[in-house]
């Protein structure tokens, strides 16, 4: 890729990009760290070529495989409530998918740990992100279901695939004081729902309704 493509031109391009920051903003996301750092990500370069047109449209776009790029806005949404908790040490993610959400939150927090069960949508994303240089993250192909005990405990666990239920050893794997950010429901209603780790136990918030790809069982070569 040349330094050329890697900036964008016409429809991934600069301005485009900041056309989709001032929607985000439009839709009630404050952060500015959170801006920034989308007005600076360039979204075209996790996706097929003949997609790139479509990068900066505030929706989810196909990567292959059946799954999708996350929408601009819940990847906004999403990481602006993590950052409520203040500075983020450790971030797990559940669904690499292409990187996108990886390589926005590796440059907000101190390190991401990230789950994908298919192989070869993970390779493109390591590719990726160091073709943007980002070195914060470490990769792991597995079920994300049983989260990545070995690294944890976390002070943010995040997931781009909705469960029917909150996975408990997800939440277990909170520091105290953490927060699990995830959809979840089935094919036809999910919500987006919060899990806080208190001392004696957790808490549970509803925010909005969603749509995400499936969390599924096992991985896939
Ligand atoms: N934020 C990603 C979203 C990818 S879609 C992006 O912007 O690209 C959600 C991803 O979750 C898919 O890649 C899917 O394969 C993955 N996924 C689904 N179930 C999973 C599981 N049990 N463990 C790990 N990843 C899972």
């Amino acid at each position: 890729m040349t330094p050329l493509q890697l900036q964008g031109i016409g429809m991934t391009s600069q301005r485009t990009r900041d056309r989709l920051v001032s929607r985000l903003r439009d839709q009630g996301i404050k952060n500015k760290d959170v801006l920034d750092v989308m007005a600076n990500t360039p979204r075209h370069i996790f996706i097929e070529e003949a997609l790139s047109h479509r990068a900066y449209e505030d929706t989810a776009l196909p990567i292959g495989f059946g799954q999708t790029i996350s929408q601009p806005y819940i990847v906004a949404k999403m990481t602006e409530l993590l950052l409520e908790l203040g500075s983020l040490e450790s971030v797990l993610e559940i669904g690499t998918g292409c990187g996108y959400q990886t390589a926005v939150l590796s440059q907000l927090v101190g390190r991401v740990y990230s789950v994908e069960r298919i192989a070869p949508l993970q390779e493109k994303a390591k590719k990726t992100a160091s073709l943007l240089r980002i070195n914060n993250v470490k990769f792991k192909h597995s079920d994300g279901n049983w989260g990545w005990p070995e690294e944890g405990p976390y002070d943010a666990i995040l997931s781009a695939a909705a469960p029917d239920h909150i996975p408990p050893e997800l939440a277990e794997q909170l520091k105290v004081g953490g927060r699990l950010i995830l959809p979840v429901g089935d094919d036809h209603k999910q919500d987006l729902i919060m899990v806080t780790r208190e001392e004696d136990g957790f808490t549970k918030r509803k925010l909005e309704p969603v749509m995400f790809v499936p969390m599924l069982s096992g991985t896939q070569k």
